[in-house]
């Protein structure tokens, strides 16, 4: 079918089926290669509804005023050195890890999916782990810790180093150029979607939200606590963009989906929540008012077989009850009223656009 646009003296004509052809090849990955980003007609609907939904969210460090915690800070009274330890800890493992995921994100997944709205809310959530980041660095200079301190903690504490390892071994060998023709090394980016999403921003990334938060409830370091709620609250969109892409690249591709690539998947998996637990008693060696490692600890097995279960994945350790149930609620920030939320709500107002498609060429 053909439209056909009379302006003047000029005939243009538009071709629908070409433009459905197209629309046909867009995938995960193996689509239509085009440098013209046509997001629409949109057939990842998810991917653009957590762009929006991630753009209402945004919030920027500076806003978040550190008076409070610099004193607290200075103050040996009001905290305790494990409580220094935490927020050592917090600060010098996520100043590694924002930037491996956005590495990851822009060198690895963005470059092999071919679809532009996939490519669309990669873009943002690259561009939020440059937040994270940023919001660290905000915090060390705030706090005026060394940052020579923050770089030695990623290269001499053991735990950190081999929980960067952990991710970066199925980065590595992904860079561009990679025949995704071939079912082994769909997996090796299944395998990285899946490590990136669900073991690492999914499952390692909770101990500390944990600890940060159990500190923010007894309100220590509010500042701090503030910022982390915001990385959480963007974190659980970072999860869900990492799982809706890796359920819709096997559904594309569904030779991969073996029972040996399920139990690879599970058994990483068992990796990454084995790193987590010395990751925690490594933060809280010794335990400390409202802060039992024991609690982490659990809270990890419980949170890895709920990002198991929504892959589709039978868990680990089945039947874990929930031992941090008000850590869910500190995601939900919107129903608190404070100068900050003022910010959010002008931004959610000013995405109200709406895409619909049912008009034809
Ligand atoms: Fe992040
Ligand atoms: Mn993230």
């Amino acid at each position: 079918m053909q439209k056909t646009f009379q302006v003047g003296a000029k005939t243009f004509v538009l071709d629908q089926a070409k433009a459905e052809a197209a629309f046909a090849a867009k995938k995960v990955i193996n689509g239509r290669a085009t440098m013209t980003f046509n997001l629409l007609p949109l057939k990842y609907q998810w991917a653009y509804d957590l762009y929006r939904k991630m753009k209402a969210n945004h919030w920027e460090p500076e806003d978040i005023p550190m008076g409070k915690d610099i004193e607290q800070w200075r103050d040996e009274k009001v905290v305790s050195d494990v409580e220094r330890w935490i927020i050592r800890m917090g600060i010098g493992y996520f100043s590694a890890a924002e930037g491996i995921v956005g590495d990851n994100i822009q060198h690895v997944v963005r470059e092999l999916v071919t679809a532009p709205e996939l490519k669309l809310v990669l873009g943002r959530h690259a561009h939020e782990e440059n937040i994270h980041a940023d919001s660290l660095l905000y915090m060390i200079s705030s706090l005026q810790i060394n940052p020579h301190e923050c770089e030695a903690m990623f290269e001499d504490i053991p735990t950190i180093v081999r929980k960067n390892e952990f991710v970066t071994k199925t980065s590595h060998a992904l860079r561009r150029d990679l025949d995704l023709t071939l079912p082994e090394n769909k997996k090796l980016l299944a395998k990285n979607i899946f490590v990136f999403g669900q073991c690492m921003e999914g499952t390692q990334f909770y101990g500390l939200f944990g600890m940060v938060l159990s500190l923010y409830r007894q309100n220590k370091f509010p500042g701090i606590g503030q910022m982390f709620r915001y990385t959480l609250r963007d974190e659980s969109n970072h999860i869900e963009v990492f799982r809706n892409l890796f359920m819709d690249l096997v559904d594309e591709n569904r030779e991969i989906w073996t029972t040996e690539f399920k139990e690879e998947l599970r058994s990483l998996m068992r990796e990454a929540v084995d790193l987590e637990k010395e990751f925690i008693n490594d933060c809280l060696p010794v335990n400390s008012i409202g802060l039992a490692a024991e609690e982490f600890v659990t809270y990890i097995d419980y949170i890895a077989d709920r990002r198991l279960e929504s892959c589709g994945l039978a868990p680990l350790a089945a039947g874990v009850k929930n031992p941090l149930p008000w850590l869910a609620e500190m995601m939900d920030i919107k129903k608190e009223q404070n100068f900050f939320e003022g910010r959010v709500t002008e931004y959610q107002k000013a995405s109200s656009l709406n895409v619909a498609h049912d008009d034809e060429l």
